[in-house]
């Protein structure tokens, strides 16, 4: 029988669920309500990017620093089991440049998001206007936090 503050929880964590970006270990969004029987969150401190943050209970991934290395070390030691490395996927998250209020877009030379790209997934007509090729980007997010104008925006999926 559920008790009272998991009825709770449940209540209030569905609805935000399909916007958060989580660690990509898991089969679906829905298993992260089982944190809530957590109480170490050994992922949060596993993560030598400092990427993940936990929101109502849950481990939620932020880009506003950094990026997600792929480097397994949150899965490893997951003891309840929602994340692990048999489940290894790509983060469910898109990641598309705003030409608004991307410099080089407007005639600004600016290669930030480039230098940092390991996946060569940022292309330039000749010195400007970048655009991610989504069949390269990993959605690893180290572009979004060294853009000097926040131009990245990251779409949920
Ligand atoms: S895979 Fe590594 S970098 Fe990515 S969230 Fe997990 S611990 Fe952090
Ligand atoms: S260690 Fe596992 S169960 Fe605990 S908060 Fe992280 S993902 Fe959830
Ligand atoms: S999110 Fe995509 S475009 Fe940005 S650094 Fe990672 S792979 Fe490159």
């Amino acid at each position: 029988m559920i008790n009272k503050s998991k009825r709770n929880f449940f209540r209030r964590v569905s609805s935000p669920l399909k916007s958060y970006i989580f660690p990509p270990y898991y089969e679906k969004k829905e298993d992260f309500l089982k944190c809530i029987e957590c109480e170490d969150k050994d992922c949060l401190n596993a993560c030598n990017e400092k990427i993940i943050v936990i929101e109502n209970e849950m481990p939620i991934i932020k880009f506003d620093k950094s990026g997600c290395t792929y480097c397994d070390e949150c899965a490893k030691v997951c003891k309840i089991g929602v994340l692990s490395i048999d489940k290894k996927r790509k983060i469910e998250a898109e990641m598309i440049i705003n030409p608004k209020k991307c410099i080089a877009w407007n005639q600004t030379i600016c290669f930030s998001c480039q230098d940092i790209c390991q996946d060569n997934a940022i292309q330039y007509k000749g010195m400007f206007y970048p655009i991610i090729d989504e069949n390269k980007c990993t959605s690893c997010g180290f572009c979004v936090s060294v853009c000097p104008t926040n131009a990245i925006e990251i779409k949920t999926l």
